[in-house]
């Protein structure tokens, strides 16, 4: 069965199509720069070369019309007709307390989805664009919605609440929600699967290290904490957002350079992080190539991610009473093996070794980089969300 998978930002959609019976990615791409000028489109189908066209991308609608008329154009598509595209597959960022697993959308669900767009107002609207414009394009395709929240909708209230007034809970729902379930329950299940030990028995931390970052405490399949919040600006150092910082901060910043609350949220979502701290970027790559030229900042803000890594870390470890398995995934997670050394090494009261060849030599694949007889197995687990919202699809649009 051949199924669509979207995920689609304000002014970006990526797209895979899968057979979800074979897990086979037959073709995928991006569109870039909606309703801006200077828009692109790229295509990589199966077995052919990828192509990259400069048009322009009114909206979603004019954006999701060319990605159906690549995929069956008589030269460069894959398919012969749209029928065989059997359901879409929606990623959502926030599905609030409503969802706690992938749903099948219809008038309620979209509904739902609009008021949780509160909580996140750059994402929540951007796929509900992405939903419009596939009804409006394919009105007989089943399409289903896959939540980040979704995941960790099984964290504990005393993992969830904040030391708040409880009121602000009851009337707002400010609470913790942690995003990156899809990929933190890809990942976990992989892993279990990977070490031959059953999920349903295991105490798993995985680290998602990307541009965004969070780490989750995964008890027996479950999630029973994570980094992220009421929004995806707390926990870890990313590449441009602060994680966890004192909330005084805030104000304190407004007062002493004239700005908005607004504005100064807007610097730590977008300036902070391991840019804000090397001044420099928030791409690993450059950190590490500036870092071997010998520049300080960049060094000492690789430091800081990684510190941050291993406290969230240790603090899981109480959580979970125990870690059977340190997971790393993500752009950072998967490649960037010299932050993973770092990390480890702040980890050797766990007893957890690192097998320094294993770890140069696992980049960008699955594997093992902690030695035979430490106390903690440490792998590498590629990430795979679209994989994950293709299979939610299936196993929802199968039951119809
Ligand atoms: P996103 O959160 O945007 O999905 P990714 O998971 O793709 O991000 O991670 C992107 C980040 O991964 C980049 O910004 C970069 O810091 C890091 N990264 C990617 N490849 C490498 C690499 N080979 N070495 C070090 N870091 C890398």
């Amino acid at each position: 069965m051949d199924i669509l998978v979207i995920n689609c930002g304000s002014s970006s959609l990526k797209y895979q199509l899968i057979n979800a019976n074979t897990e086979e990615v037959l073709a995928s791409g991006i569109c870039d720069r909606i309703g801006i000028s200077g828009g692109s489109f790229s295509y990589k189908a199966k077995n052919k070369d990828k192509i990259t066209q400069e048009v322009e991308l009114k909206d979603h609608e004019v954006a999701i019309g060319i990605v159906l008329n690549t995929l069956i154009d008589k030269d460069i598509g894959i398919l012969s007709s749209l029928s065989e595209i059997k359901a879409i597959g929606h990623r959502i960022v926030h599905g609030g307390e409503h969802f706690t697993k992938s749903a099948l959308i219809n008038e309620e669900v979209i509904r739902h989805i609009e008021e949780c767009a509160d909580l996140a107002p750059l994402h929540n609207p951007a796929h509900l664009l992405g939903i419009k414009a596939c009804k409006h394009l394919m009105p007989q395709t089943p399409m289903v919605a896959v939540f980040d929240t979704a995941f960790h909708q099984t964290m504990p209230p005393r993992a969830f609440i904040y030391g708040l007034p409880y009121e602000y809970y009851e009337k707002y729902k400010i609470r913790r929600y942690g995003f990156h379930g899809t990929s933190h329950s890809y990942v976990s299940k992989r892993t279990a699967e990977f070490l031959g030990i059953r999920l349903e028995n295991s105490k798993i931390i995985t680290c998602h290290l990307g541009n965004g970052s969070s780490i989750c405490a995964i008890e027996n399949g479950k999630s029973v904490d994570t980094s992220m919040g009421l929004t995806p600006l707390e926990g870890l150092v990313m590449g441009t957002r602060s994680g966890d910082l004192d909330p005084a901060i805030i104000d304190y910043i407004a007062q002493k350079e004239n700005k908005s609350t607004q504005e100064v949220l807007n610097i730590l979502n977008k300036k902070s992080g391991v840019l804000g701290i090397s001044g420099l970027s928030s791409d690993f790559r450059d950190l590490l190539a500036a870092d071997e030229k010998g520049d300080l900042k960049a060094r000492f803000a690789r430091e800081v991610f990684a510190y941050r890594v291993a406290k969230y870390i240790g603090s899981y470890t109480a959580a979970l009473s125990g870690v059977d398995a340190i997971v790393f995934c993500a752009g950072v997670g998967e490649n960037a093996k010299f932050i993973r050394g770092k990390i480890v090494s702040h980890l050797q009261f766990l007893g957890i070794t690192l097998d320094e060849e294993a770890n140069l030599q696992t980049v960008g694949k699955e594997g093992i980089i902690s030695t035979k007889d430490s106390k903690v197995k440490v792998c590498v687990i590629p990430t795979n969300e679209e994989l994950m919202i293709a299979r939610d699809t299936l196993e929802i649009v199968s039951k119809l």
